[in-house]
């Protein structure tokens, strides 16, 4: 199958499978897995934080930060198309007692700086006490400039709010720019990021924040189910995403380029080329096409999209160049 649905679609990488297969493991709820202890403190290393949690989700990771940020009664301020306002059930209020604050996206994926503040509560026994910033980068594909970041974080600073990254691709944003992923972590009190996505591990994500945040988030973890024994199998494959999966992203940026610039030569689709920056595209369909009907005739030839008015595209290690010409070419047959 070429699967263009999603870059969770990515199966594990051979060095992954065997070092799964050959993972020291341990009882991780005693924090007696070397596997994974090894994985958490590479990772706060790396990312410039004191510590790191290796968790069974993004979506957990960032509900764990939500909620180690933010007591029964405070609000997270975040944007409409954020993840973890409109893609995770509203796990902060169902689970948190904790209010989204959601505010426009702009076209850039930013939140208006002035928008945030007029949003932050004053402290009044009417209102949910405003308590957290949530960006996310990328977002729709698209990067965050290092200047926002910095912005956003000393608003944050200046106004006594923490700062939450969900950086499920922050991977993507890094190679993207040809910089670290500490550089944008740098910005942050806590940063979720997914290893299950572009960076092709099999399970698991992490949170990053400091000795205090890390400590409320295990516990969380635990009272949620996401206490894992020997979760060094899944640790062992996550810790090759970090150190051989992530510059390797910018092959699916080169082929996301290459396949919106061939999707934007046919008439029956519109793409916005400046949006196109990591791995992800969205192309607009036109009304006479039906793309239902598009999608289940490429289905029978063995290539996957999600169908809709819009179409998002993901490329991701499964996909080669030569993979998107097969798709090219197998749409334009069928239009
Ligand atoms: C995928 C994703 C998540 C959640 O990750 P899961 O592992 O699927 O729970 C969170 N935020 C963003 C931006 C994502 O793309």
């Amino acid at each position: 199958m070429i699967d263009f649905r999603s870059d969770t679609v990515t199966q594990p990488t051979a060095a992954m499978r065997s070092a799964i297969a050959n993972a020291v493991v341990g009882d991780d709820v005693y924090g007696d897995d070397p596997t994974v202890n090894r994985l958490e403190a590479m990772a706060a290393e790396r990312f410039g934080f004191d510590g790191a949690l290796f968790t069974s989700s993004g979506t957990q990771a960032n509900l764990l930060a939500l909620m180690s940020h933010c007591e029964r009664g405070d609000e997270y301020i975040c944007g409409q198309q954020a993840h973890n306002y409109k893609f995770e059930g509203g796990g902060a209020a169902v689970l948190g007692s904790i209010q989204p604050q959601p505010l426009s996206n702009q076209n850039d994926g930013s939140i208006l700086l002035s928008d945030i503040e007029a949003a932050i509560k004053p402290d009044d026994i009417h209102f949910a006490r405003t308590r957290l910033l949530s960006l996310e980068n990328t977002i729709g594909g698209k990067v965050l400039s290092q200047q926002y970041l910095a912005e956003a974080q000393s608003l944050a600073f200046n106004r006594g709010l923490k700062i939450h990254l969900d950086g499920a691709r922050v991977a993507n944003a890094a190679v993207a720019q040809s910089i670290e992923v500490s550089d944008i972590t740098q910005y942050f009190d806590s940063v979720s990021i997914c290893l299950s996505k572009g960076l092709c591990a099999p399970v698991g994500s992490l949170l990053l924040g400091d000795e205090r945040l890390i400590h409320r988030a295990r516990r969380w973890r635990k009272m949620l189910g996401g206490g894992m024994r020997q979760a060094g199998m899944l640790a062992a494959a996550a810790e090759i995403a970090l150190t051989e999966q992530v510059e390797r992203l910018a092959v699916d940026h080169d082929n996301a380029r290459y396949l919106a610039e061939q999707l934007s030569l046919l008439a029956e689709f519109e793409v916005d080329l400046t949006a196109v920056q990591t791995n992800m595209l969205f192309a607009k369909v036109a009304d006479n096409v039906d793309i239902k009907a598009i999608a289940t005739a490429l289905k029978q030839q063995g290539i996957l999209i999600s169908p809709g008015t819009t179409v998002r595209l993901v490329t991701h290690a499964d996909i080669n160049r030569a993979d998107v010409d097969t798709f090219i070419k197998a749409l334009k047959a069928l239009l």
